[in-house]
């Protein structure tokens, strides 16, 4: 992926981060994981890796919703 400048955070909207996968910049992540990422475990035939992300995913909701 191309990088992307960044000329001014003070308008930035959004910010790319790295799939804690792939490595790759994203500007969504949820639970740690990119959308691309997300869908291969999701489509796996093994359920392994997407039910421990599921799980995360309920951890990180409960603990922001708890504080
Ligand atoms: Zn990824």
């Amino acid at each position: 992926m191309a990088e992307i400048e960044v000329r001014d955070r003070a308008d930035m909207l959004a910010e790319l981060i790295a799939c804690e996968s792939c490595s790759a910049p994203t500007l969504l992540r949820i639970a740690g994981l990119c959308a691309d990422c997300i869908a291969g475990i999701g489509l796996a035939a093994d359920r392994t890796a997407y039910e421990a992300w599921r799980r995360r995913v309920s951890e990180e909701i409960e603990r922001r919703a708890t504080g």
